[in-house]
């Protein structure tokens, strides 16, 4: 039995908040490489309390500035720190154009486009939907891309252990069958609610607690975690709603949480 741990960097939605980071999330198993799902602002600092940042796998939900904009800040480390003649080059797998926004948000000069391939291997989930991350010839971790409902390019992740553990990442997301389909059975879903539920939310970009809830419900889910909730929406309303739908266990995302999967 080789455990998988969850542990949360950042959670706050939309932004960075006062009480967390902006998203991000590390997910360990023994014998491969610390892999960290997205890095909003303020992630990094919080990586620094859990994991070697130079060793980290880097997996993009999506290219908005609350999911990405520290991967700048890890480039910095891993090209100019104090490890950086060792540092190599680590995956850094995010939506199509990730090598190009990353480029530009990492330029030194306005229009110039940094070249990253020194420290990130770069791919993208249109071309790579799945990775396998190896201890010697067996596959330690799996992960799955799925495309969400959200405005741009935008995936979930279902992440499984070599003991069939489930860990799914909803992404940001609205409610809708490809969430439900990503979930199906996972042991942990670390589901996104932004909003509180009420009629006249634009489609298609975030869930309500009670959207997330009845996710948890459908797909069946062993453990509902509750991320991407905005300072300015209240976490236990969202749970409250949640609650309404699904009738396992609900968490609230904190920063530096850690589960066992
Ligand atoms: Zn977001
Ligand atoms: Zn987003």
């Amino acid at each position: 039995m080789v455990p998988m741990f969850l542990t949360v960097l950042g959670c706050s939605g939309s932004i960075g908040g006062p009480t967390s980071p902006a998203s991000g999330y590390l997910v360990e198993v023994e014998g491969v490489a610390p892999v960290v799902i997205d890095m909003g602002p303020g992630v990094l600092g919080a990586l620094q309390r859990h994991a070697v940042p130079e060793d980290a796998v880097i997996l993009l939900s999506h290219l908005h500035a609350d999911h990405c904009l520290d991967v700048p800040s890890l480039l910095v480390l891993r090209r100019y720190g104090p490890h950086s003649a060792t540092a190599g080059r680590v995956p850094l797998v995010g939506p199509s154009g990730t090598a190009y926004r990353i480029g530009v948000a990492s330029a030194e000069e306005p229009g110039a486009v940094d070249d990253l391939s020194d420290t990130f291997e770069v791919s993208t989930w249109d071309v790579t939907p799945e990775l396998e991350f190896k201890d010697d010839d067996e596959v330690a971790l799996h992960v799955r891309a799925g495309r969400v409902d959200h405005p741009p390019e935008s995936y979930g992740l279902r992440l499984t252990s070599a003991d069939g553990r489930v860990l799914v990442y909803s992404g940001d997301t609205a409610y809708g069958e490809s969430v439900v389909e990503l979930a199906a059975g996972a042991d942990v879903l670390l589901c996104e609610a932004s909003w509180t539920h009420r009629e006249g939310h634009p489609p298609g970009i975030h869930m309500s607690g009670i959207e997330a809830g009845r996710v948890a419900a459908r797909a069946g889910v062993g453990r509902l975690v509750l991320t991407h909730i905005p300072p300015w929406t209240d976490p236990e309303a969202v749970r409250a709603e949640a609650a309404t739908e699904y009738t396992g266990e609900i968490l609230l995302a904190v920063p530096d949480l850690r589960l066992e999967i």
